[in-house]
């Protein structure tokens, strides 16, 4: 596929047009790009309505003789021109002209308008028509006109002509074989040339709503693209080795479980032996653990640790903040250094001689878990035997993050040479797994309290294997939502007042003001004064990301002692985080807030018995989403539904996380209204890549280009 249009390197020493600077800004650089810029809509100029005809709110194409042109001066001054047809008479209204445009329109011209009827006072009318002079026989459009989305300084004429003429070089052959495409379905090409150019009186509405069959193939490629990619990568995994970690009878996870203060759930007893099955076979697990906030995945991941070091390899577990790192560590040290198990802490802040310690401890393989944050996977950290990686709260590393986490976990597995290059720029080359000498990769567990929308799991995780977590530990009693505006701030405070006295504790949520860390932290400051101020006696303490790890440790340990009874804290708080005998929250901003956000927030409280309540304070106005967030949030506690709605609210290359990244993961296809094609897709895909392994590897490539690698992580 060539990689420009060939113009663009024979003038590449020519300063570029605005236009052309538009459209590269636009990613419109390759002809096949162009050829896939399709219209937002489209424009009829293929048919005249005499003036008689035409009905006032329609948009409509006239042709008619200049019969009058004036300027006149009403409240400003504005250049006023009647045509007149063999039925009647239509005025048009310039309030900006030039003089050009005057002379353009001069009477006795013959002009084709083409605009929005209204009833003015003077009569039939149009303000600002798109005009065109004629003479009788200027032939009327063949087709539609397209209108392409665009932006300043990229005329609709300009785009137009680049795309007609790119759309005629664009390689569009067809690479899939026959029947590989539904028959319902036109060539890439010819749904390429109608899209561009429908026919008149074709129904519009099945080309705005995107269910003409011009628009299914094109999504239907793009999915096939999609899920080939994904295909391929799980293949690839299939060759990878790791190693087969089986635990010992009556070994280190049967003792965890005996000591545990609680029984598993079923269904954690279910992910838990999922788990096991893939830890015992030789190729590398991959495997997406699920669950809603509160529903107990790190117990599975202690038994999935178990598993591994029982079996002479070590572990590895990461957090994306230090807070939740720490909690995590605290608690593997509970439950497993009794058992013997030696546990290292690794974090930004670990720093000078307990670093070295640590960093010696897990190359020599006398620790048996690391807990820590991305600090864990760096260069410096050589583990002597890793056998099996833990990632919690995965959706919060970036798509990006994820990647070349992946990338320094295969480097890091090779436990006899030094680290590889990981550090590839996104979308270069794929670069290979390799294990090194040793030849092996470690295990990959993830976890992640926002569940991921079947749909979602099922197209951008095809290389996952998901294990889901469906219900709570037993004994949680509901958490309860309110949604308030500021003015009843005063009274929530009362009510905290109340819980306090109660003997509970109260978290405080304040936004985090992205354009302004100086305003974010003055707020939480603000509010922590605020409330010292409004419960005399009782402790109240801060949180905030811009304190020092040691004095947020200080401040948790003090909260989850329960010395301290409130805690205004920003967004540090976020995940994980777990303090059952906290059951008020209080999110101040509610509506800055996004909704799988607001669901791990509230997922802080309602984890003990006690009937928990999380209010969202919102100042208004609202906008529409903010307010179906709020509504969802009030409406439901079940993190599948939230994790729906969010997707019905922001789109899947947001919900993924993929538009930080400038990766738009699908462009045509929508997930939800899809699903039959993305069914199709998903059957057809293995017996091209089968069959057809060439037509595969091409699709792939026109369609995802660098992209291809995103879907990986
Ligand atoms: P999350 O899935 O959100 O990470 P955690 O692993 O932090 O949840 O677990 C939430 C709380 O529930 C913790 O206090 C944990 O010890 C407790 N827990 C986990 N499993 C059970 C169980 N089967 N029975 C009772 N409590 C449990
Ligand atoms: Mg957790």
């Amino acid at each position: 596929m060539p990689e420009a249009r060939p113009t663009a390197s024979a003038n590449a020493n020519k300063p570029k047009s605005a236009p052309r600077k538009a459209m590269d800004k636009l990613g419109l650089l390759r002809d096949i790009d162009l050829a896939l810029h399709l219209p937002l809509r489209y424009e009829d100029e293929t048919q005249t309505t005499r003036i008689a005809a035409a009905r006032e709110g329609e948009t409509v194409q006239c042709e008619g003789e200049v019969i009058e042109s004036r300027i006149e001066l009403r409240g400003r001054r504005q250049l006023l021109v009647k045509i007149e047809d063999e039925s009647g008479e239509l005025l048009l209204r310039f309030l900006n002209f030039y003089p050009s445009q005057q002379k353009q329109m001069a009477q006795g011209q013959r002009l084709r308008v083409r605009g929005e009827l209204r009833g003015g006072f003077f009569g039939r009318e149009m303000v600002h028509p798109v005009i065109k002079a004629v003479d009788e026989h200027t032939p009327l459009a063949q087709s539609l006109t397209p209108v392409y989305p665009a932006s300043a300084g990229l005329p609709q004429s300009y785009l137009r002509k680049a795309i007609e003429a790119s759309l005629k070089r664009a390689p569009l052959e067809e690479l899939l074989p026959p029947r590989t495409v539904p028959s319902h379905l036109p060539s890439l090409r010819d749904a390429l040339n109608f899209l561009h150019h429908p026919p008149p009186r074709v129904p519009l509405a099945t080309l705005e709503d995107h269910t003409h069959p011009a628009w299914q193939r094109l999504k239907f490629e793009e999915l096939l693209a999609q899920q080939l990619s994904q295909l391929k990568s799980q293949r690839e995994r299939a060759h990878l080795k790791a190693p087969a970690l089986r635990g010992r009878r009556e070994g280190l996870q049967e003792q965890l479980l005996r000591h545990l203060p609680f029984q598993l759930t079923a269904a954690q007893q279910r992910v838990a032996e999922e788990i096991a099955q893939d830890l015992a076979r030789p190729q590398p697990m991959h495997r997406l653990l699920q669950g809603d906030v509160g529903s107990g995945k790190t117990v599975v991941a202690a038994l999935a640790a178990a598993v591994c070091m029982d079996a002479g390899w070590q572990c590895a577990l990461m957090a994306p903040t230090e807070i939740l790192a720490e909690q995590h560590f605290r608690k593997l040290i509970a439950w497993l250094e009794p058992l013997g198990v030696q546990v290292a802490w690794l974090t930004g802040s670990v720093k000078g001689k307990t670093r070295q310690k640590m960093l010696d401890a897990v190359a020599s393989g006398e620790a048996n878990l690391v807990v820590g944050t991305h600090a864990v996977i760096e260069d410096k950290v050589q583990f002597a035997k890793l056998g099996l990686a833990v990632i919690d709260e995965q959706h919060r590393f970036g798509v990006a993050q994820r990647l070349a986490l992946r990338k320094k976990l295969a480097a890091q597995a090779d436990a006899a040479g030094p680290p590889q290059g990981v550090e590839h720029p996104l979308g270069g080359p794929a670069p290979k797994a390799t294990g090194g000498p040793t030849g092996l990769e470690p295990h990959l567990l993830m976890m992640s309290a926002t569940p991921i929308p079947r749909t979602l799991a099922m197209t951008y995780f095809a290389d996952l294997d998901v294990s889901t977590i469906d219900e709570l530990p037993p004994g949680r009693s509901p958490i309860v939502t309110k949604v308030f505006g500021d003015a009843k701030r005063d009274e929530v405070i009362a009510k905290i007042r109340d819980a306090v006295e109660q003997g509970r504790q109260v978290y405080w949520v304040c936004p985090l003001i992205e354009e302004s860390e100086a305003l974010d932290l003055k707020n939480a400051t603000d509010t922590h004064a605020e409330l010292g101020a409004a419960l005399p006696g009782h402790a109240v303490g801060l949180l905030h990301g811009r304190m020092p790890p040691a004095e947020k440790a200080a401040v948790m340990a003090q909260f989850s002692g329960n010395q301290m009874k409130v805690l205004v804290a920003t967004t540090v708080i976020e995940v994980g985080v777990d303090v059952p005998n906290a059951s008020l929250m209080v999110v101040e901003h509610a509506e800055r807030f996004g909704l799988s956000q607001l669901h791990q927030l509230r997922g802080r409280v309602g984890r003990g018995a006690v009937a928990s309540v999380c209010v969202l304070l919102y100042t208004g106005p609202l906008s529409d989403t903010g307010k179906s967030r709020l509504k969802a949030m009030a409406e439901t506690n079940d993190g599948f539904e939230i994790a729906r709605r969010d997707l019905d609210i922001r789109g899947p290359g947001e919900f993924m996380g993929a538009r930080q990244s400038g990766a738009e993961l699908l462009r045509f296809a929508d997930l939800q209204e899809d699903a039959p094609l993305l069914k199709e897709a998903r059957a057809m895909a293995p017996r091209l890549l089968n069959e057809h392994p060439e037509a595969a590897r091409r699709q792939v490539e026109r369609w995802l280009g660098g992209k291809a690698e995103f879907l990986k992580a």
